[in-house]
C-alpha cells in the first residue's frame, strides 16, 4: 500500500475509523475517501454498489458497524445482527466486484466463546457457546469473518479480519445507556466530582476482568498489519494485560479526582468472565502495544472534556 494509494475508510467517524484515519494521515497517505453515514448508507446495497463503482478504493478499512455496550447489546440484538451483517455484505460483495486489493475486517474479543481458555487464542473461535448478551452482534461477525475467509479461499482475494481486545480512546461513545465500561465510568465519575455526588454506581460485581487497548495503538497495528499480514487466519490485536472492573473503576477514579464512593449494582450484568487475548501471534510478526491504560485514561479524559465541556 504506498502513499499515494486509494484507501476508503468505512465508518470514519467512529471510534477505530477516526483511529485509523488519524494514523494514516500522520504516516503521509494523501488519498482517503471517507462518507459519513448520511451520505452513504451501508446497509444499502444500491447506493453502496454505486459508491465503490464510482470510487474504486483499493484498500478499505472496515471499521463500519453498530457497536455497543452490554445493556445496548441485549436490548437491541436484532438491529446488531441484521445492520452488521449488512454493511459488511454489501462492502465485501462490493470490494470483490470492483476488485480491491486488500480489505482488512474488524472482528472483536467478544465474539470468541464465552468460556473461552484465557488468554484467548486465534483458533478458539466458534470453539464454544457465545456470551448470551451479545451474541446477536457475535454472530453478525463471525459471518463477516467466515465471509472474507470464503473469498480468498474461492477467489483469491486479500481480505484480512483482525480481533481487538475492548477498545477506549477519543470518539468513544460517551452516552451511558449504549456505551462500554470505560467511558461510562468517565462520564459517570467526572458528572458525580461536579455535582458533589457521594457516590457512583459501577454495574455488576466488580469482578469480571477486561483488557484495554487505546484505539491509537489499533489503528497502529490495522496499518502493520494491512502492510505485512497475509493470511485468512484471523489474528489477535491487545495489550497482553487485563484488569478487574473494580481497579479500572479505582484507576478512573483516581484520574478524575473524584473522592466519593463506589457502590457496586449486582442487579446489572457483568458478562462475560474474563476477556485477555493471546497476543503472541501479533507480537511475533513484529508488533507491540505501547500506550499504558493510565496513560491513555489520562488522555481519554482530557478529550472527553475539550469536547464535551468546551464552551
Ligand atoms: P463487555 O466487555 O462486552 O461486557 O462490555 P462493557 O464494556 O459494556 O462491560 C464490561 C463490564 O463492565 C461488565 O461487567 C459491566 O457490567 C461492567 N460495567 C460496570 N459499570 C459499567 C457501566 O457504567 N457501563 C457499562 N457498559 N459497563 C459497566
Amino acid at each position: 500500500m504506498d502513499k499515494s494509494a486509494k484507501v476508503y475508510v468505512a465508518g470514519h467517524r467512529g471510534l477505530v475509523g477516526s483511529a485509523i484515519v488519524r494514523k494514516l494521515q500522520s504516516e503521509g497517505y494523501q488519498n482517503l475517501i471517507t462518507r459519513t453515514s448520511g451520505e452513504l448508507d451501508l446497509t444499502d446495497s444500491a447506493a453502496t454498489a454505486q459508491f465503490f463503482d464510482s470510487e474504486k478504493p483499493e484498500y478499505v478499512f472496515l471499521a463500519a458497524a453498530k457497536v455497543g455496550g452490554i445493556l445496548a447489546n441485549s436490548l437491541q440484538g436484532a438491529d446488531f445482527i441484521c445492520e452488521n451483517i449488512l454493511i459488511q455484505s454489501n462492502v465485501i460483495t462490493n470490494s470483490h466486484r470492483t476488485d480491491v486489493k486488500k480489505l482488512l475486517f474488524l472482528g472483536s474479543s467478544c465474539i470468541y466463546p464465552r468460556m473461552a481458555p484465557q488468554p484467548i487464542r486465534e483458533d478458539c473461535l466458534l470453539d464454544g457457546k457465545l456470551e448470551e448478551t451479545n451474541k446477536p452482534y457475535a454472530v453478525a461477525k463471525i459471518a463477516g469473518i467466515t465471509m472474507c475467509q470464503a473469498y480468498n479461499q474461492q477467489y483469491g482475494t486479500r481480505y484480512i479480519s483482525v480481533m481487538p481486545t475492548n477498545l477506549y480512546g477519543p470518539n468513544d461513545n460517551f452516552d451511558l445507556n449504549s456505551s462500554h465500561v470505560l467511558p461510562a465510568l468517565i462520564r459517570k465519575m467526572h458528572d458525580a466530582r461536579i455535582m458533589y455526588k457521594p457516590e457512583v454506581s459501577v454495574w455488576g460485581t466488580g469482578t469480571p476482568k477486561r483488557e484495554f487497548l487505546h484505539v491509537d495503538d489499533l489503528a497502529a497495528a490495522c496499518l502493520f498489519l494491512m502492510q505485512n499480514y497475509e493470511d485468512s487466519e484471523i489474528i489477535n490485536i491487545g495489550t497482553g494485560d487485563d484488569i478487574s472492573i473494580k481497579d479500572l473503576a479505582e484507576m478512573v477514579k483516581e484520574v478524575i479526582g473524584y473522592q466519593g464512593r463506589l457502590v457496586f449494582d449486582a442487579s446489572k450484568p457483568d458478562g462475560t468472565p474474563r476477556k485477555l487475548l493471546d497476543v503472541s501471534k501479533i507480537n511475533s510478526i513484529g508488533w507491540k502495544a505501547t500506550i499504558d491504560l493510565q496513560t491513555g485514561i489520562e488522555q481519554t479524559y482530557k478529550w472527553f472534556l475539550q469536547t464535551h465541556y468546551r464552551k
